[in-house]
């Protein structure tokens, strides 16, 4: 594992509560002064932030894909053929439940070179359980990742991208760090694959974190159109421990 000295906090915009983009890879600094400002406990608890990262990635210009699955499993199979044609690498996020219905493909999925995150187990907002129930799900699907896979899961998204402090606590206490994304695809309103690609070509940047589903109707079509494009500019896909050189 490679650790510098910084911390790190990923913000997302919060669908339907607040429209807060945070560039989380690039911005450190202004990261952690907009903890202090806005939560000034953070301050007191960097124990909660992950601390990262060096810019001495052996990839050019990195950013992380990930895929959040908690529906179906209609597209996964193409979503790695895609992958596989770009030697690009991906998170999935799983939900608990997803990985109970579907153990083969979570197993494939990491045979296939990818990574596994934790989802939850229902994929339910947390700030709607109360202190027992938060954990429960944090450790539930951490246990039922563990039997699927025989690993124990890092990262851990929560569902809408709603996190609150004690959720963080309890994430860490779990032995997780919270990872949220700077892009949205928004493939999960199944606009059509041109405006995906749009969505993620006009915001990339070096050590961005992409947001896909593995349920959405077009995101295979708007790999297909993005990742070529974004190839040849010196974009290499890896994984959430990839960009974070955890190995
Ligand atoms: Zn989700």
């Amino acid at each position: 594992m490679s650790l510098s000295t910084h911390s790190i906090y990923f913000m997302r915009s919060i669908r339907s509560m607040q429209k807060l983009i945070i560039l989380p890879l690039v911005s450190l600094f202004c990261l952690l002064q907009w903890a202090k400002i806005f939560n000034p406990s953070f301050s007191q608890n960097n124990d909660l932030l992950f601390p990262a990262i060096s810019q001495n990635t052996s990839y050019a210009l990195p950013a992380a894909l990930t895929f959040d699955c908690s529906w179906n499993d209609a597209c996964t199979s193409s979503i790695l053929d895609t992958l596989d044609l770009y030697s690009a690498k991906a998170t999935f996020f799983i939900s608990a439940y997803w990985a109970r219905r579907y153990p083969e493909r979570v197993k494939e999925i990491l045979e296939r070179g990818h990574e596994i995150g934790s989802h939850s187990d229902l994929h339910r907002p947390f700030p709607s359980f109360d202190l027992d129930q938060k954990a429960q799900q944090l450790l539930s699907a951490k246990k039922s990742i563990r039997d699927t896979t025989g690993q124990e899961v890092l990262w851990f998204r929560p569902p809408y991208g709603i996190i609150d402090q004690e959720t963080l606590r309890l994430c860490r206490a779990a032995g997780m760090y919270c990872v949220l994304w700077d892009i949205d695809s928004q493939d999960w309103k199944n606009v059509p694959p041109k405006k995906i690609a749009e969505n993620i070509i006009g915001s990339i940047h070096p050590y961005s974190i992409l947001l896909f589903q593995n349920g959405a109707l077009n995101t295979v079509s708007a790999l297909e159109e993005l990742l070529p494009l974004l190839s040849q500019k010196g974009y290499q896909f890896c994984t959430i421990s990839q960009l974070m050189q955890i190995h």
